[in-house]
């Protein structure tokens, strides 16, 4: 499978809530993308997979690296969402101040973007970035800002995340309300997170992801436990424990446990309540997160108090500080190990540049390269040409025009074609030389090898035999036909105007022809008899009287 295939079904895993799987689908891929336009998207989906999977560090490290990647890439739509991303991670991590940040990076490029559904998925961080900061009121109120938007342009997705986390500020509130005993606004914000927990719910359920609807539906049963409306709770309980083993949702697996000692503790059964809490606090091989145990922390401690257990309450109150102390130092831990992160992502970023830089320096190798190849291949060329060429007057030469005879002859006893060779040879050319010199030899020698170069065919054999001596094959005409083609040769010769740039030279030639094929007296068993007839043939013509052609 290719990676886009792989990531759009990751990316569908994804939208149906099935994180583990698309974490198992993406994960054995990093190794094998480095090419920064192909890991950045990879990267932003393992942010959001491993983000839903709450592990949170991996999705830090995830979408620091997508930021600097889309960052060097200068695509600044998924760069926005890679900050987005990355504010959603921080918040996770309660690195609220570094959240913020971050979601305040993505606000700004969305608006310099003019794009409201990424300023809207902005402002939901920021929102999350003051959740992280223990300012609910505040994060509510951001968040409506965004849902706004989401509501506006009709984005559902947007407009779920805003109302989940809406109803899960404020049960925050509910929870400050409560512990600074505001019975007033403890009224209000239960009621309206139960408002805001329902339409989430139902929101969540015309979107079919299980995951959102689980989420959802835990808000709503706290929401339900704080309004003390144990009747509704306890089925809903029920459904959501069965959601969360179907799906291994194992945090909120747990939360069920937190919900189910609430409702004990609401029906009057302390010892039941405390028992269900001790199992969910004790200590196993995935940590229990934050939230819950120090929400447990703080429900053991009043169950132990009402029932009359002060030493068993005290000792829970000590772990409840103990709590407290260690999630500060977990943040100052997660704060270092984000530093680390970001120190090893600069290096893996610097290594890839290099090795961008080395591709550049291969790909530029590589063209000098073919450069080279490609003079070479010319200088082959001319190499060849000159091999075969005669060099003043440019025609064949006797050694290919030898290999082409070969080629002729075969040709012939192929296709039963007849062959016809002719030799010419310049009428007492030698006079020529004596009275002129030999450079005007030279001319003569060139345009005639121009003018009978004009009267063939590109299939014809024209080639230099040797000093004014040169030779003319024709494959596939009859002899007569052949015949006609010399005279025709010979003719122009003879009717040529030498005077023009030779004044006073007249100049002809002689033929000797040889044919091979139907009608042939003397059969010739090679090309090199051939050749040998059409040379005798001649010597018949010079001694003929010259200017004639002879047939052998
Ligand atoms: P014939 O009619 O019997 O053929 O008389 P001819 O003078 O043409 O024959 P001969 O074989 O006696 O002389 C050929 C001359 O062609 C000799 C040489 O000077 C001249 N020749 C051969 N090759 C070249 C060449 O490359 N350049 C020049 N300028 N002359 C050449
Ligand atoms: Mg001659
Ligand atoms: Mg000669």
């Amino acid at each position: 499978m290719n990676l886009d295939a792989a990531l759009s079904q990751a990316q569908e895993l994804l939208d149906q809530g099935e994180h583990a799987q698309a974490l198992l689908q993406l994960e054995p891929l990093l190794a094998h993308t480095q090419e920064a336009q192909a890991r950045a998207p990879l990267l932003m989906l393992l942010t959001r997979a491993n983000q839903r999977e709450g592990r949170a560090t991996e999705a830090v490290r995830h979408a620091s690296e997508a930021v600097r990647l889309l960052e060097r890439l200068g695509e600044r739509e998924p760069l926005c969402d890679a900050h987005t991303q990355l504010a959603l991670a921080y918040a996770h991590l309660g690195l609220g101040r570094e959240a913020l940040e971050a979601a305040l990076s993505a606000l700004s490029l969305a608006r310099a973007l003019g794009d409201a559904a990424r300023e809207g998925w902005a402002l939901a961080r920021v929102g999350n970035a003051y959740g992280a900061m223990d300012n609910p009121a505040q994060a509510r109120e951001t968040t409506q800002q965004a849902r706004e938007i989401a509501q506006t342009l009709g984005l559902a997705e947007l407009d779920f995340a805003c109302l989940n986390n809406q109803a899960y500020y404020t049960l925050d509130e509910c929870e400050q309300a409560a512990v600074e005993g505001q019975a007033e606004d403890l009224i209000v914000s239960q009621a309206m997170a139960q408002l805001l927990a329902e339409q989430a719910l139902a929101t969540a359920q015309t979107q079919g992801n299980v995951f959102k609807q689980a989420t959802a539906l835990s808000n709503l049963i706290e929401a339900l436990l704080v309004g003390q409306d144990w009747a509704r709770a306890q089925p809903l309980i029920e459904h959501l424990d069965s959601q969360a083993q179907e799906h291994h949702f194992l945090n909120l697996q747990r939360f069920t446990l937190f919900y189910r000692a609430r409702l004990a503790q609401g029906l009057g059964q302390t010892q039941e309540a405390i028992g269900i809490l001790q199992a969910l606090l004790q200590p196993s091989a995935e940590p229990i997160r934050p939230r819950l145990r120090r929400l447990g922390l703080r429900l053991l401690y009043e169950l132990q108090k009402q029932s009359g257990q002060p030493a068993a309450a005290l000792g829970s109150l000590e772990q409840w500080v103990q709590h407290e102390r260690q999630t500060a130092r977990q943040v100052q831990r997660v704060q270092t190990q984000i530093l680390l992160i970001q120190r090893e992502i600069d290096q893996a970023v610097a290594r890839a540049e290099h090795a961008h830089a080395d591709a550049q320096r291969e790909r530029e190798r590589s063209q000098a390269l073919e450069q080279e190849q490609r003079a070479l291949r010319q200088q082959l060329a001319r190499t060849d040409r000159a091999a075969r060429e005669d060099v003043l007057t440019r025609l064949s030469n006797r050694r290919h025009a030898e290999q082409a005879l070969d080629v002729l002859w075969e040709r012939a006893q192929i296709g039963q074609l007849p062959l016809a060779i002719a030799l010419l040879d310049l009428d007492h050319f030698k006079r020529v030389n004596d009275e002129r010199g030999h450079a005007v030899g030279d001319a003569v020698l060139r345009e005639l090898s121009e003018l009978l170069r004009l009267r063939l065919r590109s299939a014809d054999l024209l080639a230099r035999w040797g000093g004014e001596e040169f030779l003319v094959a024709l494959l596939g005409p009859q002899a007569t036909a052949a015949q006609a083609v010399f005279e025709r040769l010979r003719n122009a010769v003879e009717h040529h105007p030498w005077g023009v740039r030779f004044p006073g030279l007249q100049q002809t030639l002689s033929a000797g022809v040889a044919l091979r094929g139907l009608g042939q007296s003397a059969p010739c068993q090679n090309v090199r008899a051939l050749v040998q007839c059409a040379d005798a043939a001649l010597y018949q013509a010079k001694d003929a009287g010259r200017n004639r052609v002879c047939v052998a």
